[in-house]
């Protein structure tokens, strides 16, 4: 039994067995010493995996033969020579028989030495097949973990996903009926793999280095992601406290769902509107039944990643209009795409960029493609027809952002009705401050926008310089830092000086400890992952508004973290409701 822990980004527990997803090149394998007498059984499993690799190959050379496709069929044909090459063969049992090591970590270091050769020889056709080494030995690799190359899509049975680091698109894809929890090396709470296991209540431990090298497929686990926690393969005492706690969870969960019919207000019955961020509109029937007052942040760009970028107005109309029909008049916040960063996909963004986080980004890509923008506009346009849509642009930098994607949006309400189509008489557009130039000039975007909607998840990564997603720096990515709360209290108060609300849709916004003083710095509105509304609701409801403006006024003439985090804690000791500070 082991343990290893990391940053518990969805609450919840599971036990079942690891599947590792490892899909670089050589990914980081796993790597363990055999005795002598196990020497047979790894070379075993090396000739079985071979087989099954070369009768997949054998299958699809048949097949170019009969599409005529001459060119993949001579790739395919080098694969299986080198797979039965008797030179290859030999050199990994050496290595098997030499260094006592599992068969993967043969095979790589054989590889990967033929592979060094090959890349420094002189001619070019010699440096090309190091990639058909690498592709054929990524296969053999892939076999012998027992994973898959291709996509996470279709499992074939419940699994944990053990990996490096997620895209947003393959969390997106992945099949959830079959995913129990999924733990990766990298990451952090706020990055958008965290957000998406949040969305499909599935349980989720990120940021643990290594636990790609010190998982192997197979393996027992139980992710514990309330704190943050995987056990390798447990004790039975271990497992029997562990099988308790998730049924002792699952029935918390359904008592959350209790409390959804309750208000969201303090005990001295100042009110506030909670609300839910989703993904995609599957989600939108969850949010309401976990209480939720409206959807604070749609983050379109999941419905067009999930379509490969081939989405078309219709059907971008469809999905808009059955969230605002599901949501009955109560307000829907659409936010225009917000692609590039992690969110990209080949068609639009064929090469990688330096910098993606301060690159081509959200609303800089959809000035950049009106036409894509355009589209999306009329989609929403359309959509406000049947109840209470609103829009956000993400990532505005500075007003003339914003008045550019207005003025496409009258363009686009335009077009809506010279085609006759119906639209809503008025749609709110809102700006989300989450580049720290957006918050520290609020008072100018104020004027303009109807209201603002804080991503905190971007504004601390901005204005702190950390990668959200790099798990070597985010435990710098400090919430209470007192940069952080300024540039919160300055968008609050731009914000009411031009009557206008303000709304926090970041992460921040979902965890009970800060909701005492989120309220007190005068937020007027939190959304969160559904599942986490009945938490802040309890925090709300345990508070009076006076002590939470006091706790703010206190925490702003803070000069440290760790003396806000003590005026939290101190806080939070005399109200039972409110989780722990991270
Ligand atoms: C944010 O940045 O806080 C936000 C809500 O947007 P996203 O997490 O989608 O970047
Ligand atoms: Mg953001």
């Amino acid at each position: 039994m082991k343990e290893l822990t990391g940053i518990p980004v969805s609450t919840g527990i599971a036990i079942g067995k690891a599947f590792l997803f490892i899909e670089d090149e050589f990914p980081e394998i796993p790597r363990w010493p055999i005795q002598k007498a196990q020497i047979e059984a790894e070379w075993k499993r090396f000739t079985a995996a071979a087989k099954s690799i070369s009768s997949g190959l054998h299958s699809l050379i048949e097949r170019t033969k009969r599409d005529k496709n001459k060119e993949q069929r001579e790739i395919l044909q080098a694969h299986l020579l080198m797979l039965e090459d008797a030179d290859f063969q030999e050199q990994v049992r050496e290595r098997l028989e030499k260094d006592k090591q599992n068969i993967e970590w043969s095979v790589w270091t054989v590889a990967h030495n033929l592979t060094q050769k090959l890349l420094a020889s002189p001619s070019a056709y010699l440096r090309e097949r190091a990639i058909d080494i690498a592709d054929m030995a990524r296969q053999l690799l892939s076999k012998l973990l027992s994973t898959t190359s291709v996509s996470l899509a279709d499992l074939a049975e419940d699994v944990i996903i053990v990996s490096q680091d997620l895209m947003p698109s393959q969390t997106l894809n992945m099949d959830k009926t079959h995913v129990k929890a999924l733990i990766m090396d990298a990451g952090s709470a706020t990055s958008h793999t965290a957000i998406l296991a949040r969305s499909f209540d599935i349980p989720a431990v990120l940021g643990l280095s290594t636990c790609t090298k010190e998982i192997n497929a197979g393996d027992t686990l139980i992710v514990d992601g309330n704190e943050g926690k995987v056990i390798i393969n447990p004790d039975p005492q271990t497992l029997a406290a562990y099988t308790s706690a998730l049924i002792h969870f699952e029935k918390m969960s359904l008592e959350n769902f209790m409390l959804g019919d309750l208000t969201a207000q303090t005990r001295d019955e100042k009110r506030f509107r909670l609300m839910a961020n989703i993904e995609l509109p599957s989600e939108a029937g969850k949010a309401f039944k976990f209480g939720a007052e409206g959807i604070g942040l749609f983050r379109s760009e999941f419905l067009f990643l999930a379509a490969d970028g081939e989405i078309e107005e219709e059907n971008q109309f469809a999905a808009y209009r059955d969230v605002i029909k599901a949501a009955g008049g109560r307000p829907v916040k659409i936010r225009t795409f917000d692609l590039g960063g992690d969110k990209i996909f080949a068609k639009f963004f064929p090469k990688k960029e330096k910098n993606p986080l301060l690159g081509w980004r959200a609303i800089r890509f959809s000035l950049a493609m009106p036409e894509i923008f355009k589209t999306q506009l009329r989609a929403i346009l359309r959509a406000s027809a049947y109840g209470n849509a609103e829009i956000i642009f993400p990532l505005i930098s500075c007003i003339e952002e914003f008045e550019q994607a207005c003025a496409l949006l009258e363009e686009a309400k335009e077009e809506c009705r010279k085609s006759g189509r119906p639209i809503a008489e008025t749609i709110k557009t809102g700006v989300m401050i989450e580049v720290p130039a957006a918050a520290v000039s609020a008072a100018i975007l104020a004027k303009k926008a109807d209201f603002f909607s804080i991503g905190t998840n971007d504004l601390i990564q901005y204005a702190l310089a950390v990668d959200r997603g790099n798990e070597k720096v985010n435990y710098l990515a400090r919430v209470l830092h007192p940069a952080v709360l300024r540039l919160i209290k300055t968008a609050i108060d731009a914000a009411h000086e031009a009557g206008k609300p303000a709304a926090m849709c970041g992460e921040m916004a979902g965890f009970p400890r800060y909701t005492p003083l989120l309220a007190g710095m005068g937020l007027d509105e939190f959304s969160m992952s559904a599942s986490s509304i009945p938490e802040v609701k309890r925090a709300l409801r345990a508070v009076a508004h006076a002590d939470c403006v006091r706790l703010a006024d206190d925490a702003l003439r803070c000069s440290r973290r760790d003396e806000i985090k003590r005026l939290l804690d101190a806080f939070a000791a005399t109200h039972s409701a409110l989780g722990d500070a991270r």
